[in-house]
């Protein structure tokens, strides 16, 4: 089972993509968090990565395909994979497909990850002033919510288009969103 998890930055996908992890044990991969360790190691992809990070850009599609190829051809992801923050451009998806489709395998499910714009806003707020994260800022945030609705919006109509597409109402408390994950992929 390959799933993709969709949705803006405060969207909530990382918190039910990992109790999704759990429920299923289905590996979860963010290529969020693999960027941010190598940016903590000072490894060569956390050197050309960190400075996109923290300007709220997105690292360049060849870097992350790289990565992907990585992550995606490791024993870990052969019995399937949840992906988190990934794919984000229509050439990442491609990628996806190109690197799946060479295993045996597809895309199975997609859950668009829902938040009115307002409520996005307000949680963007409360991360910035916890600043756990380099990129947590207003101005970074507000970057990188820029760059989903111009650069990974279109991934929605691209997988609804091949009728995979399930979208979460992701407004709630979280054992309600699990519940509607859990509804959703109908398992
Ligand atoms: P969020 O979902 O809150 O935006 P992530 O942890 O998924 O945060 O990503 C943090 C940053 O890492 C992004 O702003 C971007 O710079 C980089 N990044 C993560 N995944 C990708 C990706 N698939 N393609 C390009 N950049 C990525």
């Amino acid at each position: 089972m390959n799933l993709i998890l969709l949705g803006a930055p405060g969207c909530g996908k990382g918190t039910q993509g990992e109790l999704l992890a759990a429920r299923t044990g289905i590996v979860r991969v963010s290529t969020g968090d693999l960027l941010r360790d190598a940016v903590g190691k000072g490894a060569p992809l956390g050197q050309r990565a960190k400075s996109y990070m923290d300007q709220g850009l997105l690292v360049p599609d060849d870097v992350i395909i790289g990565l992907l190829r990585e992550v995606l051809g490791s024993p870990a992801a052969a019995r399937g994979v949840i992906m988190d923050g990934f794919p984000r451009t229509i050439a990442q998806a491609e990628a996806v497909d190109a690197l799946l489709t060479e295993r045996g395998g597809a895309v199975d499910a997609v859950l668009l990850f829902d938040v009115p714009d307002d409520e996005l806003r307000r949680r963007i707020l409360v991360r910035a002033s916890q600043m756990g994260r380099t990129d947590d800022n207003v101005e970074a945030l507000q970057q990188r919510l820029t760059v989903y609705r111009e650069q990974t919006q279109p991934l929605v109509d691209f997988y609804r288009g091949r009728g995979i597409l399930v979208t979460i109402h992701a407004v709630g408390s979280i054992p309600e969103i699990a519940e509607r994950v859990r509804t959703g992929l109908g398992a």
